[in-house]
């Protein structure tokens, strides 16, 4: 297989990463492997099919030009300070510039033990890959900045979790795997070497228009801001916002625990170690400042007059909730299918928000229907309905179903369909992974025969109200 590297991450500061192999499996074979990501990446399509497919995205053979390592970061878990974590079961096996000219990571997660593994095994069980798999396809079906899934595939042996489980790896690709824990490992050290180093690298690579950390500052808060809206109006909790799970490019990273909200609830939790809602689905915006907060706090080392810099960047961080809420009111006015969305429409959408919070109505489902019966459907209080539906049409015009198609997905990867595909996946079974894959990577299609199940809400025994990291 050949795959055209261009390692810039390796040639930083020798202190910022280990070089590391991944550790072979025994019998690796290939459950999935993306073509199209292929193609971008400058990958012959064609390769990912052949044998020796499998032995490249286990870890088992490094293809030429490969530099693989693992990165050095550190991070603020549900608040609290960890000033060591790093890749604990990753490898970057390189970069490469695509054919539209970015520059991307690929990294194998699962792949074995690393200096940052800690107590870890450095392995990722198949429920958990599986679970990457889908949920970052669908987020980038949905157009949402996020890591992409080159491929996955069964190592052969087993991980030992709370039972013994088939273990696998997934080929990650990421415009970077740098996070805000990456700033702060350093800023922690007083290493101003790899500050400075990580700084212009992280420059130069994702925001070429910045001229310094404080302007990177503002660019990365801009981009956040944006993702956390495009999260809430899919009705999606990552789980795990620490900052060592905050990409500095802007895309949605590690899908751990994460869950898209079936009945409505603004704060509703899914991972099992959020013991404290402090993840909740409402709380992400003010998480997600806490978490730039932390990143200027990084950055100010790097400043000259550090006193003017604590006052410039509290005023760039304060400012990331104007930034979202305008955010925001974009997302879900195209949800309404309102095409010059102003001030005045907010409460038509926190209003619909209440009623679809009362009545546990599906988060995906009104949206998607909306103007039909089956968005009425979802509720038990109809009068009120239809009273907020009345007001919202006189604020649609003839454009309005053309927006509302774009910005509702009719199909999203939900809780209990992924439980039933990592169920068979287990058992050895992927069809049920190829079926979800290509439903949820076509989310606004409309729904077909086939496709249909995929949409409906889960009966009251299906529902999931618990995810797992799984690591
Ligand atoms: P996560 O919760 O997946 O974001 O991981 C937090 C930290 O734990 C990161 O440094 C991971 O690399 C590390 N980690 C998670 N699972 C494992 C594992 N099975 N083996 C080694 N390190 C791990
Ligand atoms: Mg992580």
């Amino acid at each position: 297989m050949q795959i055209p590297f261009d390692n810039s991450y390796a040639r930083l500061p020798a202190q910022m990463f280990t070089p590391q192999l991944p550790t072979p499996v025994k019998a690796p074979q290939l459950i999935a492997a993306n073509a199209d990501l292929a193609a971008i990446l400058g990958i012959d399509p064609a390769d990912l099919t052949v044998p020796e497919a499998a032995q490249v995205f286990a870890g088992n053979h490094i293809p030429d030009g490969a530099a693989p390592l693992a990165q050095a970061y550190a991070g603020h878990q549900f608040g609290n300070w960890n000033p060591q974590l790093g890749d604990g079961r990753a490898v970057l096996l390189g970069e490469v510039v695509g054919t539209d000219g970015i520059r991307r990571d690929i990294q194998l997660k699962g792949a074995g033990p690393t200096p940052y593994s800690r107590q870890g095994d450095g392995r990722a069980a198949i429920g958990p890959v599986m679970r990457e798999y889908l949920v970052s396809e669908a987020m980038h079906a949905m157009g949402v900045p996020t890591t992409r899934a080159l491929a996955a595939v069964t190592t052969g042996e087993p991980v030992y979790r709370e039972t013994a489980l088939p273990g696998a790896v997934i080929a990650r690709v990421a415009q970077s795997h740098i996070r805000v824990g990456t700033f702060q490992f350093f800023a922690a050290r007083g290493d101003m070497a790899a500050l400075r180093a990580l700084t212009d690298h992280v420059i130069a690579r994702h925001y070429p228009q910045a001229d310094g950390p404080a302007q990177l500052l503002d660019m990365v808060i801009a981009r956040y801001a944006k993702l956390i809206a495009r999260w809430m109006g899919l009705g999606f909790i990552h789980g795990v916002m620490n900052t060592d799970n905050v990409s500095i490019a802007g895309e949605t990273i590690d899908y751990g625990p994460c869950a898209f909200i079936d009945g409505f609830h603004p704060n509703a939790v899914f991972s099992a170690i959020d013991q404290f809602g402090r993840y909740a689905y409402s709380n992400q915006p003010g998480i997600g400042a806490w978490n730039m907060a932390q990143f200027a706090t990084a950055l100010i080392p790097l400043m000259e007059d550090r006193d003017q810099a604590i006052t410039d960047f509290t005023a760039a961080v304060h400012g990331m909730q104007d930034r979202y809420e305008t955010a925001w009111l974009d997302v879900f006015a195209a949800k309404l299918g309102i095409a010059d969305p102003s001030e005045d429409d907010r409460p038509l959408i926190t209003d619909l928000l209440d009623l679809m919070a009362q009545d546990g109505a599906d988060f995906t489902n009104v949206f998607a229907n909306l103007g039909s019966d089956h968005a009425r459907d979802q509720f038990l209080n109809r009068d009120a309905f239809d009273a907020w539906a009345t007001r919202w049409q006189t604020r649609t015009s003839d454009t309005a179903a053309q927006i509302m198609a774009q910005a509702n997905p009719q199909i999203i990867p939900r809780n209990h369909r992924i439980e039933q595909v990592i169920q068979a996946g287990q058992a050895g079974d992927f069809a049920p992974f190829h079926t979800m894959l290509a439903t949820i990577t076509a989310p606004y299609a409309p729904l077909t025969e086939q496709t249909a199940p995929y949409a409906r809400a889960p009966a009251k025994d299906e529902q999931v109200t618990r995810t797992f990291c799984g690591t």
